[in-house]
């Protein structure tokens, strides 16, 4: 039982040598499978073909269906995300700077410093954790050649006025779409927008090809030269015209990710589901906030995302943490502590953090939710009840806690590991 009564010894709780309420460890992004019969098929028939790489009959299925779920004219299908970035943005010819959210995974900032291109980190809207075009004007220099947005938590960037800013100044847009495959942004289909847009297929995201990504676009020059990139330049057998990369999704990847779109709809059914149980568990929890999703849209709720605000609720988001991850409860600090606070951009930008507020803040108070087809409802309950009780004690807590920068108990606890 959870110690909530006032009186109640806070020893039961597993941070203080309780017994944890998880056997087994919640995880964030634990992959989701599909129709496993339906994958071995596949590989089955992979096998039967002998044909493994090299845009087979799978991998053009999958880009098929991609660019129909994208609603663009051409997807390419790639080994992952971070590679189509800097395919994409070697395409277009991006050079110098480009501008960029700090609050996102440290891949969009990596995959221009990979090609010596400068990420210039721009704020982020504190109620949509976007881009904030707003700021994107200020940021431009000489230098800028392209603004790169993240539709962040599947939610679509302000595409409108990024599009307008970008038109205005002569700049290439770009969206690294890697949480946002099936998802609209004013009832249009992400993957339509900007230059060229980038999906990742990672085994963590929503829909997965094991690893794997996509760019898709709707221009025709600018697909047939990332056709020949992501294939080392080869325009034919013995015709090399580009310097080129190896890009390429395999067969393997394809089946999977072919096999977990027809699952899309039941995946996006159970993560609204948990969300919404999220959300109703933890209503009224002072100082708790779980993001909320535009109903207006089609979104994959992919994420439960957690703002802790330390006065209110009386923890800091890493007191809260430490109490969940005691009870195996894996709760994740995205993007902490953001990618501007990341080697080498925190060498390059020791003052980054002036100028990006609302990044800062949330870097503070962010936590990410075990969800997916891996949890169920019962889980999300305890869970709740958790967070509940401890914010109730969170005074107590927090006294016995101490300073929360301890580190947490690690490798995670695995599935195996008993009371
Ligand atoms: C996962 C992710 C990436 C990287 O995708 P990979 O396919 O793993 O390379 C890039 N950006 C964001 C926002 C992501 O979440």
């Amino acid at each position: 039982m959870l110690p909530s009564s006032p009186d109640a010894s806070l020893d039961e709780f597993a941070v203080f040598g309780g017994s944890p309420q998880f056997l087994d460890a919640l995880h964030v992004g634990r992959p989701n499978v599909g129709d496993r019969r339906r994958f071995i098929e596949r590989i089955e028939q992979m096998l039967d073909n002998r044909w493994f790489s090299n845009g087979g009959p799978f991998v053009r299925e999958f880009e098929r269906r991609v660019s129909e779920v994208a609603g663009a004219r051409h997807a390419i299908a790639l080994c992952n995300a971070t590679v189509g970035l800097e395919i994409v943005t070697r395409a277009l010819g991006l050079s110098g700077e480009v501008i960029v959210p700090a609050f996102t995974f440290v891949a969009t900032a990596h995959a221009l410093q990979w090609q010596q291109i400068t990420p210039v980190f721009c704020d982020i809207d504190p109620r949509t954790h976007l881009i904030d075009p707003a700021r994107v004007e200020s940021l431009i220099t000489p230098r800028t050649t392209g603004v790169l947005g993240v539709h962040l938590w599947g939610a679509g960037c302000d595409v409108d006025a990024l599009s307008e800013i970008a038109r205005r100044r002569g700049l290439r847009l770009l969206f690294d779409a890697s949480h946002a495959f099936g998802c609209t942004f004013q009832g249009r289909p992400i993957g339509s927008f900007g230059d060229a847009e980038v999906f990742s297929f990672h085994a963590t995201k929503f829909v997965n090809s094991l690893e794997g990504g996509a760019i898709v676009t709707n221009d025709d020059e600018l697909a047939r030269k990332i056709r020949l990139m992501k294939n080392f330049g080869f325009e034919s057998f013995d015709a090399v015209t580009y310097v080129g990369t190896n890009g390429k999704m395999t067969e393997a990847a394809a089946a999977m990710g072919i096999t977990s779109i027809e699952s899309m709809d039941d995946i996006i059914a159970t993560n609204r589901r948990n969300h919404q149980r999220y959300a109703r568990g933890l209503q009224g929890v002072p100082g708790i906030r779980v993001l909320p999703y535009d109903e207006r849209e089609r979104l994959n709720y992919q994420y439960v995302v957690l703002e802790v605000d330390p006065v209110e609720s009386g923890l800091h988001r890493d007191q809260l943490q430490r109490v969940l991850w005691f009870e195996r409860v894996l709760a994740r600090r995205y993007f902490y502590p953001g990618v501007h606070r990341m080697e080498p951009y925190r060498s390059h930008f020791p003052h980054a953090s002036l100028l990006l507020p609302q990044t800062e803040r949330l870097c503070s108070r962010i936590l990410s939710l075990p969800t997916g087809t891996a949890v169920d409802e019962a889980s999300i309950d305890v869970v709740c009840a958790l967070i509940r009780t401890a914010i109730g004690r969170a005074a107590a807590l927090s006294q016995r806690l101490g300073h929360p920068a301890t580190p947490l108990p690690g490798p995670p606890y695995d599935s195996t590991s008993s009371r």
